[in-house]
């Protein structure tokens, strides 16, 4: 078995531990003589794996009681249609873009209502985070918008926009789980899971109970009303059974760490251990400016493309796969989500700084 380092920006690794151990159970979970995969979703054996999940991420975000927890499918994209289709009142919404996932959650909600973006910093190519400090935001919005982690150009919220009575969305999807968060300060949370949790296939959704309404937008269809699915326990349809089985190992696997903030300081460890590389090289160059830094998406490039496909091209053959950038950004983006080993960022900065020194 020959595992490599990967650091796709998603679907991404996931333990090694999980794995191993939803293949232990693959032909026989815990004696039912069946897969998870082959199983009804209304089973005895189904409704534990996902109220366990459950519970599992309740206790490891400390999400207060109010709030429900919601598995759906559709990814994160179906979110950018379904939160204003839910959250809608007045129809008018504030956005800050800070890179092209939230580019293109306020580009959807356009096509429901009144959406407006309030700030943004695609006049730097969004290598920063718009200072949330001096916004105003429309009396009459219905939420803010953000997204706390944009994994494209590997920037990150350092605080959050004070929104007072104003519910605060954001989309967490490449920082799920990395550190611990104070749910009670945001109208909802999301995140697709493919990223930092689980399989793709699956969405959290982290919705406060009085933003799961009725009155939603008239079109909005039953399947993607926060109502019918918080109402039905994520079970009005068939969900995302095997994928809601793997994030539930990667919970377990996270609260056998430590918890959030365990992990937390371990992402910082790993963080630290590439940017301080980068800060000193000659070669490679961080793109996001370092106050907005993510701990998760660390796009860099050499200045040079050519350099750029060679280092991408050696570094594959020394087992470090996926490193090549985002279009929109060129070079190359290592992620280094929660089940990035500590040992595979120290082997992507050897290989570096190996490169640098043949390279200079
Ligand atoms: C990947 C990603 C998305 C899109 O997720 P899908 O599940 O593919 O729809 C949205 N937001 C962020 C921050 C992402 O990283």
């Amino acid at each position: 078995m020959a595992r490599v380092y990967n650091f796709s920006a998603g679907p991404a690794v996931l333990p090694e531990e999980v794995l191993s151990s939803a293949a232990a159970e693959m032909l026989d979970y815990q004696g039912t003589g069946m897969s998870v995969m082959e199983m009804s979703h209304r089973s005895a054996a189904f409704k534990g794996i996902i109220e366990t999940a459950e519970q599992d991420i309740r206790d490891l975000m400390n999400i207060p009681d109010n709030y429900r927890v919601l598995f759906l499918q559709g990814g994160a994209t179906q979110q950018f249609a379904a939160i204003p289709m839910n959250l809608m009142q007045n129809k008018v919404v504030d956005y800050i873009v800070s890179g092209n996932w939230s580019k293109k959650a306020f580009k959807e909600a356009k096509l429901y209502g009144d959406a407006r973006c309030i700030a943004s910093s695609e006049d730097e190519n969004f290598t920063y985070v718009p200072d949330v400090d001096g916004l105003t935001f429309s009396p009459d919005a219905d939420y803010v918008y953000i997204c706390q982690n944009e994994t494209v150009y590997g920037n990150r919220y350092t605080k959050l926009p004070e929104t007072g009575d104003i519910p605060l969305v954001s989309d967490v999807s490449s920082m799920f789980l990395s550190e611990p968060m104070d749910v009670s300060k945001y109208g909802l949370i999301y995140g697709g899971v493919q990223k930092n949790v689980g399989p793709a296939g699956v969405v959290i959704v982290i919705v406060r109970d009085d933003l799961i309404r009725e009155d939603v937008l008239p079109f909005t269809p039953t399947i993607m009303r926060y109502k019918t699915q918080a109402d039905a326990g994520s079970l009005s349809n068939t969900p995302p059974c095997y994928g809601i089985y793997m994030c539930g190992k990667v919970f377990k696997w996270l609260k056998g760490l430590g918890g959030l903030e365990a992990m937390q300081k371990l992402n910082e460890e790993k963080a630290a251990i590439l940017y301080d590389y980068l800060d000193q090289s000659k070669l490679f160059s961080g793109t996001a400016k370092k106050e907005f830094r993510s701990l998760m998406n660390v796009p860099f490039v050499t200045g040079n493309p050519e350099l750029d496909a060679k280092f991408i091209a050696e570094a594959k053959a020394a087992g470090i796969e996926n490193i090549k950038g985002h279009r929109s950004v060129g070079g190359m983006r290592a992620s280094i989500y929660n089940a990035m080993p500590k040992a595979g960022v120290e082997a992507l900065v050897q290989f570096m700084d190996k490169f640098e020194r043949e390279n200079a």
